[in-house]
């Protein structure tokens, strides 16, 4: 007998930030697991050639589109032309985020209002553009949040707000509408081997160092590690789960 628990074939799935880095590794378990997959990323052009990739190594269908998910219109659009396309939205990953490395006596509030807007502000409008199709027969929404949703951070301190506010909005989201039976958790990654955490190395001295003698597993992550725990949050298999966040760090936060 097949087992269907962590089926998601022919739900539909946005995947925010999806043409690179740990989005592109969700958006590509996601489509794996058969689901159709929407890649919405700041790059438009990546965004369609990792959804033609997708759609040649899977069964899935993709589409991909130029997205900032900090406009008001473009993040209106993304749901609307879901919709046109495959008719429902099933699963929504937040996962576009950006770090702004500077102390915060130094910060303007430009960069904390953008900072702020990529990673707390589009989850709360993206989740609730989402709700009326997440509502039809139940759904998911998948946070990215951090190691800072948990610690403090000196050296970037409108991106450790802005991912403490993600794990909050999560367990409010949750809460609001679970009769509705929509699940609403977060990933806490690690230290993630992808274009951002290049930047953290280059941009915070000894970065590097400091992650391998801090992390149990004594490496940096990949963004496949995060392809089992999407799934499972994705999929009927964590129907009664709701308003977690689930470190995937290598034993980090709890070292
Ligand atoms: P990457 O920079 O590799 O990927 C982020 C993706 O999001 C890029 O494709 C980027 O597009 C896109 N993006 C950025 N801003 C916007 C926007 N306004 N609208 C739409 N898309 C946007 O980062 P990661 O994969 O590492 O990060 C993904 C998530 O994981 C983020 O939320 C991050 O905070 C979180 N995270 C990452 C960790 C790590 O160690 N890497 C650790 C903990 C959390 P473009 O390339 O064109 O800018």
């Amino acid at each position: 007998m097949q087992n269907t628990l962590f089926d998601v074939t022919g739900r539909v799935a946005v995947v925010t930030g999806g043409a690179s880095g740990i989005g592109l590794g969700i958006a590509t378990a996601l489509a794996r697991a058969g689901a159709n997959v929407v890649i919405a990323d700041l790059n438009g052009t990546e965004a369609e050639a990792v959804a033609q990739r997708l759609a040649t190594e899977t069964s899935s269908e993709t589409m991909g589109l130029a997205v900032d998910v900090t406009s008001t219109e473009q993040a209106e659009a993304l749901m609307t032309k879901t919709l046109e396309r495959f008719g429902r939205l099933d699963i929504l990953v937040n996962n576009a985020g950006i770090g702004i490395h500077c102390r915060p006596e130094e910060m303007t509030m430009e960069q904390w209002d953008l900072n702020v807007a990529v990673n707390l502000r589009s989850v709360f409008h993206l989740s609730k553009l989402a709700y009326d199709s997440l509502r039809e027969g139940g759904g998911k929404i998948i946070n990215i949040g951090s190691m800072y949703s948990i610690f403090g951070a000196g050296e970037v301190p409108a991106y450790a707000a802005s991912k403490g506010g993600v794990v909050q909005l999560t367990k409010s989201l949750a809460v609001a509408w679970a009769e509705q039976d929509i699940q609403v958790n977060a990933i806490l990654p690690g230290w993630i081997n992808t274009g951002l955490g290049a930047q953290g190395r280059r941009e915070m001295e000894g970065l590097n160092e400091r992650v391998l003698a801090r992390t149990p597993a004594a490496r940096w992550g990949e963004p496949e590690d995060l392809a089992g725990v999407a799934v499972f949050l994705a999929s009927d298999a964590s129907k009664f789960i709701t308003g977690v966040s689930i470190p995937v760090d290598g034993g980090y936060s709890v070292a």
